[in-house]
C-alpha cells in the first residue's frame, strides 16, 4: 500500500537545527518511517537563519510582529519560512503535517507569549498556520495517536 506522505518538523527527526543547535528527536521516529512517507523541513533554517541563533517569539499576531531575545524584528525570515513549506507541500500533494509544539514556526496550539519568560498561550506558529489556512492537517509530537488515527481513516 502506498505510504501517505508527511512533512516532518526537521528537529523532530533528529537534525540539529534547532535554534540552540540541538534536536528534539521523537523516540516514535522509527515507527513514523515505516507507515509515512517523510519529507522534513526546518521553516526557520530554510528561511536563512544560521544554526544556532537567538530564540524568537511572536510578540503580535495581528499585525505579525516576532522578535530576537534581542529585539531582532524576523517576521520576514518566519514568512518565508512558511512559504517554503507550503510550496513544498503544494508541490509533493502532503496533506498532512507533524510539527513540533510550542515554537513560533511550527507551534500548532500553544506558543510563548512574546515575553521570553516561558509563559505559554494558545496560538499558532507562522508555519503551523499557513499550513493549516491552506488545509493541511496539522498535528505535533503529543498528537501522534491522532495522526495516525486520522491517516488511517483518509
Ligand atoms: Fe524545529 Fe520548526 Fe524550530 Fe526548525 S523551526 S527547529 S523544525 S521547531
Amino acid at each position: 500500500m502506498k505510504k501517505v506522505k508527511l512533512l516532518v518538523s526537521a528537529c523532530l527527526a533528529g537534525e540539529n537545527v534547532r535554534y540552540d543547535g540541538k534536536n528534539s528527536m521523537i523516540c516514535e521516529f522509527d515507527k513514523l518511517k515505516d507507515t509515512f512517507d517523510l519529507e522534513y523541513i526546518c521553516p526557520e533554517v530554510a528561511s536563512g537563519m544560521t544554526i544556532p541563533r537567538d530564540s524568537n517569539e511572536i510578540i503580535s499576531q495581528n499585525p505579525l510582529k516576532i522578535e530576537s531575545k534581542l529585539g531582532i524584528s524576523n517576521e520576514k525570515y518566519f514568512m518565508k519560512g512558511s512559504s517554503i513549506a507550503l510550496s513544498l507541500c503544494n508541490k509533493l500533494n502532503i496533506k498532512y503535517a507533524l510539527l513540533k509544539s510550542k515554537s513560533p514556526s511550527c507551534g500548532n496550539e500553544k506558543i510563548y507569549d512574546g515575553n521570553f519568560n516561558g509563559t505559554l498561550i494558545d496560538g499558532m506558529g507562522v508555519t503551523a498556520k499557513m499550513l493549516k489556512n491552506n488545509g493541511i492537517i496539522v498535528f505535533n509530537e503529543n498528537q501522534i495517536k491522532s495522526l495516525y488515527k486520522a491517516a488511517n481513516n483518509k
